[in-house]
């Protein structure tokens, strides 16, 4: 059999369609899909609705030939997702016996007294795989009908996901009968936007097969998850390694690492590296540079602190910004960024001093309007840049881009030095 099923979810649950719950449940399922290479093509969500489920169960026989359902696998009399498959597929429900002693020792666990609806629980589809549930006490089900897939999840994302992982996954690969090692590898980059990259990579995007590139853009950040499949993991990492060749050679200045990782992780990576420690002078950022750093574990490493100057009079007595350069340029200046950066690695005798000075908006300051925004990084009193941008947004997102821009510049920086 051929990954390339046609997968669609169907999350079971008035809860999503009166917009109680957010349906993270299609969005997990569809992300490790995606990785094991199976395209889904449909996400449904139902009400707890025995004819409304009927009918979305009948769609999805019709359109897709994997069926993942999540949601109404509980005790209750709303949760109806496996009565109603029954009755749609033409098969009945079972009592098994293995599920049904692990609901009751999950009781004893957790020193509860069984109702007798939990017995509801244990009952099965005919024919079909028991998931243990780890987590909970529903058990999930797979099974094969009229050479379609169907599988039964629980709702609890807690439940769900590991079971997903540790029983679903592997099960799905087998039943398709891959013996192929598929891997991922997500390449991250900053400072390009995605309508962009994807130009950049046009003919490779376009005639990919193994690896596939799938783009994905998230808070100012666009990444590339590359999936390779082969028999001989050594090949599969290959494969991958030989696209990120390519695409780098093409966008790599944009690039800045790989899978769960941040600009802020990479710079703080960068700075341990060098050995070189970093003050920071913020004025409209309000900290959220600092704050970002001190997050991670050992910033005292490489951070030495830094200094929140909102005020003229606090960028002057504070950091060391001549009263001529706030009189003559202003405090929002190219100016008054590199002396705030200076003034900061001078006072705290840092080897790099960053700084941050503009209009977060929404009003205009000394004529400038918001989104106006200088950084300045200054080394080792031997290199000193002022960046220049106008960035569009609300006042947060603007703090947000430039602490992002400020961390993706200075660690070109560091790493070409
Ligand atoms: P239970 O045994 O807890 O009743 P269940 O399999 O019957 O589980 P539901 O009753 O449909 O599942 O949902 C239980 C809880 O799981 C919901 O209240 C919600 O918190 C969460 N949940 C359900 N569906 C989703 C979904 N699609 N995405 C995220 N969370 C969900
Ligand atoms: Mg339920």
């Amino acid at each position: 059999m051929k990954l390339e099923r046609k997968a669609e979810i169907i999350a079971v649950g008035s809860e999503l369609l009166l917009g109680q719950i957010v349906n993270t449940n299609a969005q997990f399922i569809s992300k490790h899909l995606a990785e094991i290479g199976i395209n889904v093509f449909y996400h449904t969500a139902v009400g707890d609705n025995p004819d409304r489920l009927k009918q979305a169960i009948q769609t999805a026989h019709e359109r897709s030939d994997f069926l993942i359902f999540s949601g109404g696998l509980g005790p209750t009399k709303d949760d109806l997702t496996k009565e109603t498959i029954a009755e749609t597929v033409g098969r009945s429900l079972q009592l098994d016996t293995a599920a049904f002693q692990s609901i009751e020792d999950y009781f004893k666990k957790t020193n509860r007294t069984m109702t007798p609806n939990n017995r509801k629980q244990a009952m099965i589809l005919e024919g079909s795989t028991v998931l243990p549930n780890r987590f909970g006490m529903a058990p999930g089900m797979f099974l094969e009908h009229e050479s379609r897939f169907y599988m039964l999840l629980p709702g609890p994302p807690k439940e769900l996901e590991p079971m997903f992982e540790n029983e679903a996954k592997p099960l799905i690969l087998e039943k398709l009968g891959s013996k192929e090692k598929i891997v991922s590898r997500v390449l991250r980059f900053f400072g390009i936007g995605e309508s962009q990259l994807e130009t950049d990579l046009e003919d490779i995007i376009d005639a990919q097969t193994n690896p596939t590139i799938a783009p994905l853009a998230a808070d100012g950040e666009v990444t590339l998850r590359l999936t390779a499949k082969h028999t001989n993991i050594s090949e599969t990492n290959r494969l991958l390694s030989e696209m990120e060749d390519r695409i780098l050679e093409r966008v790599g200045e944009f690039f800045y690492g790989y899978g769960h990782t941040s600009l802020v992780e990479e710079l703080a990576k960068a700075c341990v590296k060098k050995g070189m420690t970093l003050s920071a002078a913020e004025s409209f950022t309000g900290g959220l540079f600092s704050s970002w750093l001190t997050e991670l574990s050992g910033a005292s490493e490489y951070f030495k602190g830094g200094v929140v100057c909102y005020t003229n009079q606090l960028k002057r007595d504070g950091v060391g910004v001549a009263e001529e350069t706030l009189n003559h340029f202003g405090a929002v200046s190219a100016q008054c960024a590199k002396e705030l950066a200076a003034g900061i690695r001078d006072k705290t005798g840092s080897d790099i001093g960053i700084s941050f000075t503009g209009v977060a908006g929404p009003n205009t300051q000394e004529g400038h309007p918001p989104g106006k925004v200088f950084i300045a990084i200054s080394i080792n009193g031997e290199l000193e840049e002022v960046f220049e941008f106008m960035f569009a947004g609300s006042r947060s997102s603007i703090q947000r881009r430039s602490v992002k821009y400020a961390c993706h510049l200075l660690l070109k920086m560091l790493e070409s030095k």
